[in-house]
């Protein structure tokens, strides 16, 4: 008896890991088309200076827009993304995109904007990057100053001996470079000296915790400070409550992305945002439904 339940069970565990795969698989052939079918898009999050509070910089944020599916953000294709190389020609669409939109905002005169885009490790690793991402500048006409590579916090760690060099290159070009979702690696303070980093960006889950955790605080602080002592920026994401708003200006935290103030938006939306050039308040009480 026991034995036939354990043979059902096999037998169900290996169906359902034969469904994952053919949905796996399944999805692997829509993104192959996504691209050709112009069905990826960025969406645009603003990061505001708490000194001025000003909108300074947007990060561009992907979406997939698959017919009979709804949008489909990047968690669950951009994994996919990386396992297949398909993340090759679509990040290199993503950067190309932003770096477009952004030369366009220049040349509409709006107030200056920075441009962060998300690089995967496997684009930073490919010999021809840097020079891909000089082209797309030249291409563009938008001036490096403008743009931000943000490379995760794993790739500090990677043993991967010629990382520091790669990012050196692309710092030469005069881009910015910034670690993303920070405290969450396993980044030594030794291999991040190796690095040009500009900014920091303080993770989503230490911002989160800020009224909860007194761990959650305790890391905001030292990564606040390592930041200022390094001379280097630091933004905090994902901030969605007047608390943590207090208490990243208390702790003079240089800038916030989060949806307290704004949600990725459609490049419009920036536009308009740009245009009246106020200082931002609080998009409260809206309900803290998913972005774009
Ligand atoms: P990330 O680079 O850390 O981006 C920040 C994520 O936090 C975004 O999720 C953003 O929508 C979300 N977020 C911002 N503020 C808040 C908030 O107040 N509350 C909450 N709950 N979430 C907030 P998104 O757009 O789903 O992107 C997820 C990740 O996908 C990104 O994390 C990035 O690692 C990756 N990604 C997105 N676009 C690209 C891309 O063009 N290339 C690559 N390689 N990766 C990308
Ligand atoms: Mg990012
Ligand atoms: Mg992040
Ligand atoms: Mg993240």
């Amino acid at each position: 008896h026991a034995k036939g339940m354990g043979k059902n069970r096999y037998a169900l565990c290996s169906s359902e890991m034969k469904d994952e795969m053919a949905r796996q698989g399944e999805m692997i052939n829509l993104l192959y088309r996504a691209q050709e079918k112009e069905q990826l898009f960025l969406c645009y999050q603003p990061q505001v200076d708490l000194k001025t509070r000003r909108v300074v910089g947007v990060e561009a944020l992907m979406r997939w827009d698959l017919p009979g599916q709804g949008i489909i953000t990047p968690g669950a294709f951009i994994p996919l993304a990386e396992q297949t190389g398909l993340i090759q020609p679509i990040g290199e669409w993503a950067l190309l995109t932003a770096c477009r939109q952004a030369a366009r905002w220049r040349e509409m005169e709006l107030p200056p904007l920075r441009m962060a885009v998300n690089i995967s490790v496997q684009q930073l690793a490919s010999p021809h990057f840097s020079q891909r991402v000089a082209d797309i500048l030249q291409k563009t006409g938008l001036p490096p100053r403008y743009l931000e590579l943000e490379v995760t916090e794993s790739v500090a760690y990677r043993d991967i001996a010629d990382f520091p060099m790669r990012l050196n290159q692309l710092k030469k070009l005069g881009v910015s470079i910034s670690i993303d979702d920070f405290g969450t690696g396993y980044s030594s303070f030794g291999r991040i000296k190796l690095l040009p980093v500009d900014r920091i960006k303080l993770d989503i889950q230490f911002v989160r915790g800020i009224e909860i955790s007194a761990y959650d605080r305790a890391v905001a602080d030292a990564v606040i400070e390592m930041a200022k002592g390094l001379k280097m920026k630091v933004i905090a994401e994902g901030m969605e409550t007047t608390a943590q708003l207090e208490f990243l200006s208390r702790r003079m935290c240089d800038e916030v992305q989060g949806y307290y103030y704004f949600k990725p938006m459609p490049a419009a939306k920036i536009e308009k945002l740009l245009r009246e050039n106020c200082p931002v308040r609080p998009a409260m009480p809206e309900p803290l439904n998913n972005g774009v």
